[in-house]
């Protein structure tokens, strides 16, 4: 037996995991005692993680769709059909009529090599990736006030904060090894305060629950910083030394009294005062948050006025302190590094900057697009619209992960041609014209960069099954037979490049990574990695403050839809659930879609445990089983979207954060009726 050392694919926090392999196949998978992360307990996600690697519904030739039917084919046959069709729409059409999808599944080889392929063999922009619906405010809120967008610490530094506050995120379920830093932090005298309207599990450790009303986070921050600033806490030297824009802030502040944000929030004054004081106290305060910050109309303005906070208190640029956004896909993080957006390449570097697009020109020997492409939602209209006609999809689902599905479909089935790439048919593979086979996790080698800028690698553990073959190798095939070039011999060459243009990546190699990761910064093949950002400066020189005032959520409850919907993942599923809904364990665990609803509402509703209903918004219906519980709030139901029998953005609100056009998955009006 061999034990094959990789990273989880799951969530970004990045947790290291040996695969048990026996004869060429992956029979178990271990802990790993010596990882920083886990520290040898991974969650129950990390431990089942082999097991839809062998799925009977794994994909296992090309598929090519005739006359509504899928029949299997060769590689060639499929490619020739791809490259034949994107020459054909490129040439008639241009290149910014075809769009492309990257994934937080897919390694960062794979990525940019598809960021490569979108640039320069398509000749667009037209590319974005799942981060669009978790943590795309993350980017725009950071870079507002930092000058970049990414976690600022390092996970293990949690345990030596004094404070730690916590908004939107049930890390227990969705971030456990977070949640184990967190309760050694409380556990050695830490205090936790935590923001969230549902009564998650950590909460049971906090000095304080602000079950606040869903979508009034910056009312609540601004309140906490109105204290702070009459009472005298703020961090007058840090403010002076580094920041700018102080003076619009506190005026901006000032109306936010605990008092007034107690009618916005729903939460006592007192409590408010309490918070506040405990954070600017602390000698080292860190807050982290998740989707319950960033999926509002309100996202970015969330992450402000978080990033608001940490400088007034000077809480940035320091051991213990600073921002955590808890990313969601194990390699979403680095999705975007990867330039698997459409307006920066690798590493953030602006596609706009004469320079640095020079430079990759230069690298990729042709001429690139200086015009911004199109995200996800400006894709799916442009496709309703009939000005994209094509997409290539590679491991994402958004026929389940993009609110008001029955437009995604329409917008998908508008497309002349659709090619998805991945391991199973998903619901967005069954929209396509061509499916290509891709590789698991354990089949390719490669790496991920987790929530904490870590750049770690997967391993081959297992020849590709079936007649699969690693995205990177698949995406430089169509670009080969488009014409262009993409010669590597392994996806180590790939990094080699990616370093070469990446001043944050240029000392990562796939030889630096055998111990615990890197985490960049890291410019150079002797600079050790970086574990806290902005110690003596910020990207942006001085980090700045922006005065944002509170806007009320989009859409509010009303008679006839009077209960608020809020989404997201439970403990056993990762996001549409492709992989978790094949493993035998996760599924076990979690095999039906459910609504959580209130004690109270269920009574006023005569809805009783178990019973099917029917839940209704604006965009549509569905039918789910209840779960009564008081974690949710009154006013307030609650529904995974891993589940495509029930899928819960056939109903959800599709309006967008006004800059990073994030959904405001936490935020629709709904009612629910007994089927009977
Ligand atoms: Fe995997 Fe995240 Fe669980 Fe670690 S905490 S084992 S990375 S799902």
């Amino acid at each position: 037996m061999n034990r094959i050392r990789t990273t989880c694919v799951y969530c970004a926090a990045g947790c290291q995991l040996d695969l048990i392999v026996d004869n060429g196949k992956v029979v178990g998978v271990t802990p790993v005692d010596d990882d920083p992360v886990s520290r040898g307990e991974p969650c129950p996600k990390g431990l089942s993680v082999h097991e839809f690697i062998y799925h009977q519904d794994r994909l296992k030739k090309p598929l090519v769709k005739r006359d509504g039917e899928f029949r299997e084919v060769r590689w060639d046959e499929a490619l020739d059909l791809i490259c034949t069709r994107f020459k054909q729409i490129k040439e008639n059409f241009g290149g910014n009529s075809i769009g492309v999808l990257g994934s937080g599944k897919c390694s960062n080889e794979d990525n940019f090599l598809l960021s490569k392929f979108t640039r320069a063999v398509l000749g667009t922009n037209n590319i974005d990736n799942c981060a669009r619906l978790c943590h795309s405010p993350t980017t725009a809120g950071l870079v507002a006030s930092f000058g970049a967008g990414s976690m600022t610490n390092s996970i293990n530094e949690v345990e030596k904060s004094d404070v730690i506050m916590l908004f939107g995120s049930n890390t227990t379920e969705q971030h456990p090894a977070i949640a184990m830093r967190i309760e050694k932090a409380v556990k050695g005298g830490a205090k936790l305060i935590v923001i969230d309207p549902r009564r998650v599990p950590i909460s049971g450790l906090s000095i304080l629950h602000f079950r606040i009303k869903p979508g009034t986070d910056v009312a609540l921050i601004n309140s906490f910083m109105n204290v702070i600033l009459k009472e005298g806490l703020h961090d007058t030297e840090f403010i002076e030394n580094r920041t700018d824009g102080f003076e619009q802030l506190a005026k901006a502040v000032s109306k936010y009294t605990p008092e007034y944000v107690e009618t916005i929030a729903g939460v006592p004054a007192a409590q408010i005062r309490a918070g506040a004081r405990a954070y600017a106290k602390a000698e080292r305060a860190s807050m982290a948050y998740a989707m319950g910050i960033t999926q509002h109309t309100s996202g970015t303005n969330n992450v402000i006025s978080l990033a608001n906070l940490a400088l007034l208190t000077g809480n940035v640029g320091k051991e213990a302190t600073g921002v955590y956004p808890l990313r969601g896909q194990s390699n979403v993080q680095g999705a975007g590094d990867m330039g698997a957006l459409p307006n920066v390449y690798t590493g953030a570097q602006n596609i706009g900057d004469e320079m640095v697009r020079e430079k990759f020109e230069r690298r990729w020997k042709t001429n690139l697009s200086p015009d911004v492409g199109m995200n996800t939602f400006k894709m799916f209209q442009a496709a309703l619209d009939k000005r994209l006609k094509s997409m290539f999809i590679m491991g994402e689902n958004p026929m389940l992960s993009v609110p008001d599905i029955a437009n995604v479909k329409k917008a998908l089935q508008s497309l002349d041609f659709l090619v998805v790439q991945d391991i199973f048919l998903s619901e967005t593979a069954k929209e396509a014209h061509v499916v290509l086979p891709a590789c698991s996790f354990a089949e390719k080698d490669g790496t991920f960069t987790g929530m904490e800028r870590k750049v770690h690698r997967i391993r081959k553990a297992i020849e590709p099954l079936y007649d699969s073959k690693p995205d990177w190798a698949i995406i430089s095939e169509i670009a080969k037979r488009m014409g262009y070039m993409m010669d590597y011999n392994s996806p180590e060459e790939i990094v080699h490049e990616v370093a070469e243009l990446t001043p944050n990546y240029g000392g990562i190699s796939y030889a630096r990574l055998d111990g615990s990761g890197l985490q960049w910064p890291c410019p150079n093949p002797d600079h050790p990695g970086t574990k806290y950002l902005y110690k003596d400066s910020f990207p942006r020189g001085r980090a700045k403050f922006n005065a944002i005032e509170f806007i009320p959520p989009d859409e509010p409850v009303d008679e006839t839809y009077p209960l608020l919907l809020i989404t997201g993942r439970n403990r056993y599923h990762s996001n549409t659930g492709t992989m978790t809904r094949r493993s035998k364990t996760l599924y076990n665990q979690s095999p039906e879609s459910y609504i959580e609803v209130n004690p109270v509402d269920a009574a006023k509703l005569t809805l009783s445990e178990g019973e099917m209903v029917k839940v209704y918004s604006r965009r549509g219906d569905l039918i789910t089983r209840v779960l009564v519980t008081d974690t949710i709030q009154e006013g307030t139901c609650f529904m995974p979207f891993h589940f495509p029998e029930a899928a819960v953005n056939l109903i959800t609100n599709p309006a967008l954060d006004p800059i990073a056009n994030i959904p405001a998955f936490k935020g629709s009006a709904v009612m629910i009726e007994k089927t009977h």
